[in-house]
């Protein structure tokens, strides 16, 4: 079933990606598009896509960008333990009755302390401690996808799991690197953020070295690094999820530079009583998002994008565009459950369709 899933995953992701072909297309500089794909991280599929002169050099590039999202990977799992890392997992481990104060790694630090940043922005919509509750919804999808059956998380066991969801529990001291949840009941689930934050992360990584013309898809997280070496902008395509459209892209978007990320329904869920229940969850419900189908963001900050593509879908529409014209650098684009599509403000400069 596993198998599954990731099959799903690579499907809807190779719609999700687009690139444009000019007609003084890259070749003709003695450039190619390279590719390599892994699928070990973040529990889906990471693209990295690349204009260089030599395979060698693609590979140069593409073994630095696949290091360090092993390493990004390793720190944020929040199901496995690592030799030597007290990653995620570590943090969330209870150990007689209580978390305990962890030296960690500075990348944890700096994506805890971002999620909570998102957490302010967004009111509480993206709240990464709110664990206990994911972790009722993740587990009822894993038996779905197992055995094609399950139950629905009990209304009772998601009230009690949402009394241990207070973020300011979580406490991070940057001076000494430690991070202590001080409710034994609270766990993170940082899968709202962690894969945007990494890959812009890497992203900027890349930009430090000069490194320029690649594209990142990490999971639906697409980060643009740099035009082609035409000089041309990269086309990022949103896939239309709508089974009856005829297009496979609702826009394209122009860019040299920014990060296209988009939450959906319809690539995680489970089917109960014959209703689909997916995997964006309303903190004030404790049940999915209601609102839409699928939501995406542009901003020149993949984590951003990331964090605020969660929080929007779990907004009714007047609130989901009032928070996001009200932030600058970001916009978006919202397909409600009735097919209607939604703008920010300065959407439409972005897009070429
Ligand atoms: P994806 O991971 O599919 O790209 P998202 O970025 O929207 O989609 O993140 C969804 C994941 O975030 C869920 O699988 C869950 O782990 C977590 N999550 C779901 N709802 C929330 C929420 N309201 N706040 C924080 N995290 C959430
Ligand atoms: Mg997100």
């Amino acid at each position: 079933m596993r198998v599954k899933k990731t099959i799903l995953a690579l499907f809807a992701i190779a719609a999700l990606l687009f690139s444009s072909f000019s007609l003084f297309g890259c070749e003709a500089f003695g450039y190619r598009k390279l590719e390599r794909t892994e699928h070990r991280f973040f529990d889906t599929v990471c693209t990295l896509v690349g204009y260089e002169k030599s395979e060698k050099e693609f590979a140069a590039v593409a073994d630095k960008v696949f290091t360090m999202l092993e390493e990004y990977h390793k720190l944020y799992d929040i199901r496995n333990a690592y030799k030597d890392i007290n990653n995620l997992y570590e943090i969330n481990k209870v150990v007689n009755g209580s978390h305990r104060k962890l030296t960690v790694d500075e990348r944890i630090i700096d994506l805890i302390l971002f999620s909570k940043e998102a957490y302010a922005l967004s009111g509480g919509a993206t709240n990464v401690a709110m664990g206990s509750v994911l972790s009722l919804w993740s587990k009822a999808r894993e038996e779905y996808e197992e055995l094609g059956s399950c139950n629905l998380p009990s209304e009772a066991a998601l009230k009690a799991a949402a009394l241990h969801t207070d973020i300011e529990a979580v406490e991070v001291d940057r001076e000494n690197s430690t991070v202590y949840i001080s409710d034994p009941g609270i766990t993170l689930d940082v899968g709202a953020t962690a894969k945007g934050y990494a890959t812009e992360m890497i992203a900027r990584e890349l930009e430090n070295m000069g490194i320029s013309g690649y594209m990142l898809n990490f999971g639906g997280n697409v980060r643009v690094v740099g035009s082609k070496p035409s000089g041309d902008d990269w086309s990022v395509g949103i896939e239309d999820p709508r089974a009856d459209s005829k297009d496979p892209f609702l826009r394209i978007i122009e860019t040299s530079s920014a990060a296209v990320v988009t939450s959906g329904s319809y690539h995680r869920y489970l089917v109960y009583d014959g209703k689909k229940y997916h995997h964006i969850i309303d903190p004030d419900t404790l049940y999915p998002a209601q609102y839409y189908i699928s939501v995406s963001v542009i901003s020149d900050n993949s984590g951003m994008a990331d964090a605020l593509s969660t929080a929007l879908f779990t907004m009714p529409i007047g609130e989901a565009l009032d928070l996001i014209n009200s932030i600058d650098g970001a916009e978006a684009m919202l397909l409600d459950i009735n097919g209607e599509l939604h703008f920010s403000q300065g959407f439409d400069s972005l897009t070429k369709k």
